[in-house]
């Protein structure tokens, strides 16, 4: 490609809508354009590096026995009313209408489709395992589109189903599935993390997230400093403590008291007011699941997960409950539930509120708290973990790791999905005694428009993108310093054509613009290796070499430079 052709607008300033690096940088250096709110064009060069993204994906997924197939955009809404997705998946669903006034989606994923299409074509278990995947346009009318493609609303994704006679199987493809992520994620040179997804997720499935690390990442990550366990703000376990010698071991004499707190509600007026530590504190949240109220009890330092209550519960729903409710369960206005005296809700407790010694909490009573409250003593409550980690809490997995937080990308998703989708559309095989049995199943997506954003939040610096060499759009630029120098020109003609030849992806920078003005473009835009050709060094039949993430050039001459590049590329 010659540059004086290539459609790559660069934008000198900082473009406002930006927020993030990557999407100020693809904007800037001509990757990408608006059309319309989390809608975005790719020039030349950010397709390119988008079809090198999928070239990788597609490689190691057929490697994995994947099969690809292409499926429509535009989906019925019968199917998706069958499993009920029309209706949960609410607002994110682009809907529309055929003149016949037929409701479609567009598809934001293809479970109903895949599943619906393997129920017809798949009969007996001598067929499975199978699993399918595409490369596709996919569109979700996001709430919050923005960092550019990085949360877009028309979107390229890379999603895979696979269906199986056993869990069992299921378990062999997930393991597949997930060395074949580890592959791609390797293969494309980024910095990663694997963690375990949210506890209280749909399908009740195992799921884990492949996490690109960026300080501006939208997920929280905690992971042990000393194995490999890593999972989400959500996921994240704590360590399970042994109710008999790591909780209670100090019960104190005193009796509980009930002390006067008048306008004292929210934990730190009471703690302040009572001169008692966070961690004395019995938060006691009301919440309603389903029809029926239940008391949360959490430290006053920590934060309820809901998501693990939820799934504590076995809970579809999970809601603070009124103003109202609270007063009808506790007797009192909001701001004084405690759990010592309470009758007639479930209560349940994060583990750690079973350890504190002299705990202070509301006594379902207006304007009065407890103090020298003690588990087991002054009140009973189911113990679990319910509540998110924080840095520094023990690893659930290791001896004496301890949490760190970091940021993180989520650019993959793997998940055992088991029977939901196929049970909701009656999909069957026939097992080996010729009986009918529900698929079971997996699903795995890779973001494929996202990874590149994620890969320039963790490849950037003040000039611009420093692409990692298997997604870089053009993997060299050959740059001669003046374009209307004959000799200059014809070196790097030869160069240019010489690497093209064996297939490199190679740029000739003959724009009619100076050294300084072309360097800078070349580097706002990323591409990994220069060559650069000036009139000194091509005197002694040289050229110099410099790596993007380099201060330094190489001299190299001209007749070992094809052996050269493919040394670095390799
Ligand atoms: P998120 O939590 O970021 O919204 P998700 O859980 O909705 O992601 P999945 O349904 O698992 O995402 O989709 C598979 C992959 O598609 C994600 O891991 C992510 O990389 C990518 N993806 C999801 N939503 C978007 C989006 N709006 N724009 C670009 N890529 C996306
Ligand atoms: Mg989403």
């Amino acid at each position: 490609m010659r540059m004086s052709k290539l459609l790559a607008p660069t934008l000198r300033e900082d473009p406002k809508e930006a927020e993030v690096i990557s999407h100020k940088l693809m904007l800037r250096a001509g990757y990408i354009r608006k059309l319309a709110a989390g809608i975005y064009e790719f020039l030349p060069l950010g397709i390119r590096v988008v079809l090198k993204i999928s070239q990788i994906v597609r490689e190691e997924m057929n490697r994995a026995g994947a099969q690809e197939l292409f499926f429509p955009v535009i989906l019925p809404a019968e199917l998706w009313k069958q499993t009920g997705r029309w209706d949960i998946y609410g607002d994110e669903l682009f809907r529309i209408k055929d003149r016949h006034d037929r409701d479609f989606c567009l598809g934001p994923t293809h479970e109903e489709i895949v599943t619906t299409l393997v129920k017809n074509e798949i009969k007996s278990y001598k067929q499975l395992p199978i699993n399918l995947y595409q490369i596709q346009t996919k569109f979700r009318d996001e709430i919050r589109p923005r960092f550019g493609v990085m949360r877009a609303r028309e979107f390229l994704m890379k999603d895979a189903y696979s269906f199986h006679a056993s869990e069992a199987d299921l378990d062999l493809e997930y393991k597949n599935m997930y060395e074949t992520y580890c592959r791609i994620f390797n293969r494309l040179g980024l910095k990663y993390r694997v963690v375990e997804a949210d506890p209280g997720a749909i399908g009740g499935g195992f799921s884990q997230e492949f996490m690109v690390l960026a300080d501006s990442g939208e997920e929280e990550i905690f992971y042990c400093d000393k194995c490999n366990y890593a999972a989400s703000k959500d996921g994240a376990a704590i360590k399970i403590l042994n109710p008999k010698s790591e909780i209670l071991n100090n019960v104190p004499n005193s009796k509980f008291e009930e002390i006067h707190t008048p306008e004292q509600k929210t934990i730190e007026q009471v703690a302040s007011f009572l001169k008692a530590k966070p961690e004395q504190m019995i938060k006691t949240m009301i919440y309603e699941a389903g029809d029926s109220a239940v008391a949360v009890l959490v430290r006053g330092d920590h934060a309820i997960n809901e998501a693990k209550v939820k799934k504590f519960l076995g809970a579809q729903n999970l809601a603070l409950a009124s103003e109202e409710v609270i007063k009808k369960v506790t007797g009192a206005p909001v701001g004084f539930a405690g759990p010592v005296g309470l009758s007639g809700v479930r209560i349940i407790a994060d583990q750690a509120v079973a350890a504190i010694e002299s705990g202070v909490t509301g006594a379902n009573k207006k304007d009065y708290h407890l103090k020298n409250v003690v588990f087991g003593r002054d009140y009973e409550a189911e113990l679990s973990d319910l509540r998110y980690a924080a840095e520094g809490d023990d690893c659930p997995r290791c001896q004496g790791g301890k949490f760190g937080v970091c940021r993180g990308i989520e650019v993959g998703h793997i998940f055992k999905l088991g029977t939901k989708y196929s049970k909701a559309l009656e999909a069957t095989y026939l097992d080996e005694n010729n009986q009918a049995q529900n698929f079971i199943m997996g699903c795995y997506g890779i973001g494929v428009s996202r990874i590149a954003a994620a890969a320039i939040e963790q490849n950037n610096d003040d000039f611009g993108i420093i692409w990692p060499i298997p997604m870089a759009p053009y993997q060299v630029a050959v740059i001669p310093v003046r374009i209307d120098d004959e000799k200059q020109e014809s070196a790097a003609l030869k160069i240019y054509e010489e690497l093209q030849g064996v297939g490199i992806d190679v740029i000739l920078d003959d724009r009619d613009a100076s050294l300084g003005v072309r360097l800078k473009d070349i580097d706002l835009m990323g591409f990994p290796v220069k060559i650069i050709i000036g009139p000194k060094s091509l005197q002694e039949n040289k050229v110099e070499v410099k790596m993007r993430t380099e201060k330094v050039a190489a001299l190299v001459p001209v007749s070992e430079i094809l052996s050269y590049i493919q040394k670095i590329l390799k």
